[in-house]
């Protein structure tokens, strides 16, 4: 199955991504995850990044379409994969589309910008591998530390309310139209984000397995 995953920044895609790869055996392909990762090892790519994703803009088209056609080439996407944070633009949609790649369903996660600001402060992610947690809703065992490789949980440079309003305007201008370019292609199911993790989840794998 290959599946995208839409919503806002900070809607919950990571968290639910990975609910669906446990469920389904099929990786999570995070442009995000990718390009900070290279950003921390200094590749010319997370240098071309490092200045748009700090100040909550979109990474340009071309990098990240380049990303994501080395990704989906590699052997573990033969069975399917679960986008997270990919395609953001219509472009990138169309460039998907044009890769040939037949995208089975389209799970917008939908929260409301208030939500957002609020959850956003409390978003931790591991500096390590890039799994993301929560102060309130989503600890880790112990404080600061990453229940899956003991890396250091950090605060994300994007995550600061400043950036965040940048970002939900990018996200509305940029990213929101392609709810309506899934919807003519009849992919699309709207998913209302809870105030818990788990009722989001049952939600989510319900559109999954429908
Ligand atoms: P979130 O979903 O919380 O916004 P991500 O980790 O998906 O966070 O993305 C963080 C940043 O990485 C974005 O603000 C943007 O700068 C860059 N980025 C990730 N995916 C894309 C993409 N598909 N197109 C352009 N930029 C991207
Ligand atoms: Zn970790």
């Amino acid at each position: 199955m290959k599946i995208i995953l839409l919503g806002a920044p900070g809607a919950g895609k990571g968290t639910q991504a990975e609910v669906i790869c446990d469920r389904l055996q099929i990786p999570t392909i995070s442009t995000g995850n990718i390009i900070r990762e290279a950003l921390k090892s200094g590749t010319e790519m997370g240098l071309k990044a490092k200045s748009f994703m700090e100040a909550g803009q979109l990474v340009p088209d071309e990098v990240v379409i380049g990303i994501i056609k080395e990704r989906l080439a590699k052997d573990d996407c033969k069975n399917g994969f679960i986008l997270d944070g990919f395609p953001r633009t219509i472009p990138q949609a169309e460039a998907l589309d044009a890769m040939g790649i037949a995208i089975d369903k389209v799970i917008d996660i939908e929260v409301k910008d208030e939500a957002i600001i609020k959850r956003m402060s409390g978003r931790r992610v591991c500096e390590k591998c890039g799994a993301s947690y929560h102060i309130d809703y989503k600890k880790p065992s112990v404080d600061g530390v990453c229940d899956k490789c003991a890396g250091a949980l950090v605060q994300r440079k994007d995550d600061h309310p400043d950036t965040v309003k940048a970002r939900l305007e990018v996200y509305h201008n940029e990213t929101e139209p392609l709810k309506d370019y899934y919807n003519k292609q009849g992919k699309l199911t709207i998913v209302e984000g809870q105030d818990s993790i788990e009722h989001t989840t049952a939600l989510i794998l319900k559109a999954v397995e429908a």
